[in-house]
């Protein structure tokens, strides 16, 4: 057994994200482009004689058993029938409740690195089922990448790696309810729907322009009517070196696609003067985050 193993799990923002309608089981159908980006947790997992102790940086998420890191420890540990215990150490950068997946994205390490510190050799389909068991999107958090989703976003299916564009991620400080996101959809009458298979052809030919041209989520119209900050800052990234932006998942965090990294940086400045921009979290970033175990020590 390996003694200590730090993982990198990175955010996700979704490229397109569609309703296909209402599940007998009270879940939505979705088909989603899902893409993993260069912003990142930290997640360290040391295996000790017993129980699961769990500390973070940052006091926003209770760092107890209600917690994702916690819940797929634990959930491993059964799985496996394993004795001992673990600590974990979650480094946290993801914004929370932002529509980045940060939860799963630390859900997504755990199983990844406690597979790597107890040897277990887990498959790929173990690892989607146990994942489905933490969340809709860990299974694609431990895969990243460019990736369809569908089902509740457990059913993957790999795209062709996305063209090598750069990202702007713009956080503004109100929160945004899932629940409250997908009720309010189920309320619409009139529904615009993103164009899937233009988006996969766009990145099968590598066509940044086109993807960024074809980026589309459904859950943006409600939020955005409830919180016209986002439409603001979007217009701003727009107006300066953005080939697009939108929101992610059900938000409230923005993603905004530049050619490079020069654009990209570009258009996040001029977000960071502008006054509406107060209190947001801003980050600049690769659109294709590589998860990676960054340590595994053995003694
Ligand atoms: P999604 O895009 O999958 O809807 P999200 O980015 O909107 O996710 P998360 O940051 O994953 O949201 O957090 C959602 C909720 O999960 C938070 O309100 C938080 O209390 C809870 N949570 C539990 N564990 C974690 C964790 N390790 N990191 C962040 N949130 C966590």
């Amino acid at each position: 057994m390996a003694n200590s193993v730090t993982v990198q799990s990175a955010a996700k923002i979704n490229l397109t994200l569609d309703i296909l309608g209402r599940r007998d089981d009270g879940y939505h159908e979705v088909e989603m482009v899902m893409q993993t980006v260069g912003l990142y947790d930290t997640v360290r997992v040391e295996a000790m004689g017993s129980g699961i102790e769990l500390s973070m940086n940052t006091g926003d998420v209770p760092a107890d058993e209600s917690n994702l890191a916690y819940k797929a420890a634990k959930l491993f540990l059964k799985e496996h029938d394993i004795k001992h215990g673990v600590r974990i150490y979650v480094e946290k950068r993801i914004p929370i409740a932002a529509g980045l997946a940060g939860g799963s994205a630390d859900a997504a390490g755990m199983l990844r690195a406690m597979n790597t510190l107890f040897y277990t050799r887990m498959t790929v389909a173990d690892f989607r089922r146990l994942g489905a068991e933490l969340g809709s999107d860990v299974p694609y958090s431990i895969e990243g990448g460019t990736m369809l989703a569908k089902g509740r976003g457990e059913i993957l299916s790999r795209l062709a790696e996305a063209p090598p564009l750069w990202v702007v991620l713009a956080k503004p400080p109100v929160s945004v309810s899932t629940a409250w996101a997908y009720r309010e959809y189920d309320a619409m009458s009139d529904v615009r729907h993103p164009d899937t298979a233009a988006m996969i052809s766009a990145i099968d030919r590598g066509n940044g322009a086109q993807v960024a041209s074809d980026i589309y989520n459904v859950l943006e119209h409600v939020t955005k009517k409830k919180h016209p900050i986002i439409g603001e800052y979007e217009n701003i990234l727009r107006a300066n070196g953005a080939m697009n932006a939108i929101m992610s998942g059900s938000g409230p965090t923005i993603f905004a696609l530049a050619q490079n990294e020069n654009d990209a940086k570009r258009a996040a400045d001029a977000l960071r003067c502008s006054p509406v921009a107060k209190g947001a979290e801003i980050f600049v970033v690769p659109l294709t985050g590589q998860h990676e175990i960054v340590k595994s020590d053995s003694k």
